[in-house]
């Protein structure tokens, strides 16, 4: 073989190899590419999920009795809570709504722990001044604290009856009667299951740290 025709042949298997050697980094390039942009796109749903969570965590006071975030949650609209809650929550809680008796999941919860309210987790009631009144809701004689839940006059069945709220969120709760002479004060909040979310002690005091 001529020693010209040697070297095109020498440098085409070269340029051949250059060019294996380029589509196989080009090859691993792509799917390195496609590897992190799915990785990407996997941590962008992370993030969002994470984004998702933080924003309604933000919108609940981390710790019990306290309200470390600063959502002024009486300038939440009708749209948004309907966003946040379950329909019957919303109907409840928003709507001055009652649940049936008996239908909910705390009229006989006998844990012990905290209540909370469902719209802003304020601590609004403890297993200690729970009472079984038998009516199906649950009975509590007293609020947690005083400052937590407020009262107004509700006249909705053609009589006067107190209703109680949150006072944080405005989140209607329920009533409040004075027809419990066995208990310390004589009172009965009578509070929809809906508008509260159990907490057991352990975790609530965690929470409080
Ligand atoms: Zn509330």
């Amino acid at each position: 073989m001529p020693r010209s025709m040697q070297l095109t042949r020498r440098l085409f298997s070269t340029i051949l190899l250059g060019k294996m050697i380029g589509f196989g980094v080009a090859g691993t390039t792509l799917s390195v590419l496609r590897r992190s942009s799915s990785a990407s796109e996997t941590e962008a749903a992370k993030k969002d999920t994470s984004q998702s969570n933080t924003s309604r965590l933000e919108t609940a006071p981390r710790k019990s009795g306290k309200s470390p975030d600063k959502v002024d949650y009486h300038q939440i609209t009708e749209a948004e809570w309907k966003k946040r809650l379950t329909a019957s929550q919303f109907q409840v809680t928003r709507k001055h709504g009652t649940e049936p008796a008996f239908s909910g999941k705390y009229h006989n919860n006998k844990n012990d722990g905290v209540y909370r309210c469902v719209c802003c987790k304020t601590e609004l009631f403890d297993s200690q001044e729970k009472f079984d009144s038998g009516t199906g809701w649950p009975s509590f004689w007293k609020a947690r604290k005083k400052e937590v839940i407020e009262e107004s006059s509700d006249d909705l069945l053609g009589y006067r009856r107190t209703e109680v709220h949150c006072t944080r969120c405005n989140a209607h709760l329920g009533h409040v009667f004075q027809d419990a002479p066995k208990t310390p004060t004589g009172l009965r909040y009578c509070i929809n299951s809906v508008c509260l979310v159990f907490v057991p002690r352990k975790e609530a005091e965690a929470d409080a740290k």
